[in-house]
């Protein structure tokens, strides 16, 4: 057992999160997350509408008698989703953690307080986890430039970001962004972390809701075939380096603007190469991390593992540099 105010605070067995993952938090993923004792969260917004979102809360709380939480990210979007009527469908379906992200979390908090719900906001830098601390978060999640998905405009990674914010913060710190195994795990909590987040790991999961080719894509690339799209646009996001992904980066360098390239990045195409399992249909996510991954364990194979690892880590190879 690795203990941290993460895992007191928010009554976990072990200091790992599955956060938000459009169109990949789905029950079976959060449910078994949730039942190898890590923190699973499912993705609102992968839920066309509020009723399918209380749909898909119960489908989980079939699948595990453990916490889960949920994710509510609010980002540019093509067609703007009704927030307000998806935080109600979380209060009203008694979920009691909430992971909020892409924005101020001002707006969600004022629904998400009153009805005792905690916030783990994630965030991309030191300045907007003081403001979420300041508005009254639980704990926030801070994203290192290696992250899948939308890593901010500051380009500050973990090594840096993560002991900053422990410096400035009182809240628990959970790690996001490059990190996949037990020596991430136990980096993270020596940067000051109380636990990290994965979500590219997770993806590469047996029980991850995803076409097995992506899951055999993200095991065969390494580090470096990552894509910073929509930098021009202020709205970076780290998505897997592909046709598709380059064709929008070398437009947007040339001056495009966002509408130029809506029918490449929009997501219902992304989404289809999840569900179809053809990597160059679309834009998807991936994190710098998938140079570390070479395997499709199920999720309580990686959660053991990890855990494990981590703890012979500390024991072993740390303890011995002092004699140990
Ligand atoms: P989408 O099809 O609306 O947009 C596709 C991409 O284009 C997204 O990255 C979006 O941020 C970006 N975009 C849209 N309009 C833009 C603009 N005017 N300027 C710059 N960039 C713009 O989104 P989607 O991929 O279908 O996602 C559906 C919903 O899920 C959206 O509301 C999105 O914010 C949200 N989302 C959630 C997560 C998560 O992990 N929870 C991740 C990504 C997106």
């Amino acid at each position: 057992m690795l203990r941290t105010r993460f895992t007191e605070e928010f009554g976990v067995e072990h200091p790992i999160v599955q956060g938000g993952m459009q169109w990949v938090g789905r029950a079976e993923l959060v449910a078994a997350v949730a039942n190898s004792g890590a923190l699973g969260m499912l993705t609102a917004l992968t839920q066309p509408t509020p009723e399918d979102l209380v749909k898909e809360i119960a489908r989980c709380r079939d699948l595990t008698d453990k916490p889960f939480g949920v994710n509510l990210t609010i980002l540019p979007t093509i067609t703007p989703p009704p927030y307000a009527e998806y935080r109600q469908a979380i209060v009203e379906s008694g979920i009691r953690v909430v992971e909020t992200a892409g924005s101020n979390p001002a707006e969600q908090l004022a629904a998400f307080q009153p009805a005792g719900v905690k916030v783990i906001h994630k965030c991309t830098s030191v300045r907007h986890a003081l403001k979420a601390q300041q508005l009254g978060v639980d704990a926030v999640s801070i994203d290192g430039f290696e992250c899948a998905g939308h890593p901010g405009e500051d380009d500050i990674p973990g090594l840096v970001l993560i002991p900053r914010a422990a410096d400035e913060l009182d809240i628990p710190i959970i790690a996001s962004g490059g990190i996949a195994d037990a020596r991430g795990l136990v980096a993270a909590l020596a940067l000051g972390a109380d636990g990290v987040n994965m979500g590219t790991r997770f993806m590469c999961t047996a029980e991850s809701p995803i076409h097995d080719a992506v899951k055999q894509r993200l095991t065969e690339a390494d580090e470096r075939e990552t894509e910073l799209i929509f930098r021009p646009l202020r709205n970076t996001a780290r998505v897997a380096s592909n046709s598709v992904s380059r064709e929008v980066v070398e437009k947007l360098d040339a001056g495009a603007g966002f509408e130029d390239v809506r029918e490449l990045v929009a997501g219902a195409r992304g989404r289809e190469v999840y569900e179809r399992g053809d990597t160059e249909l679309g834009i998807w996510s991936a994190g710098m991390v998938q140079g570390l991954i070479d395997d499709v364990p199920t999720v309580d194979e990686l959660v053991t593992r990890i855990v494990g690892q981590a703890r012979e880590l500390i024991e072993g190879r740390l303890a011995r540099t002092i004699g140990g």
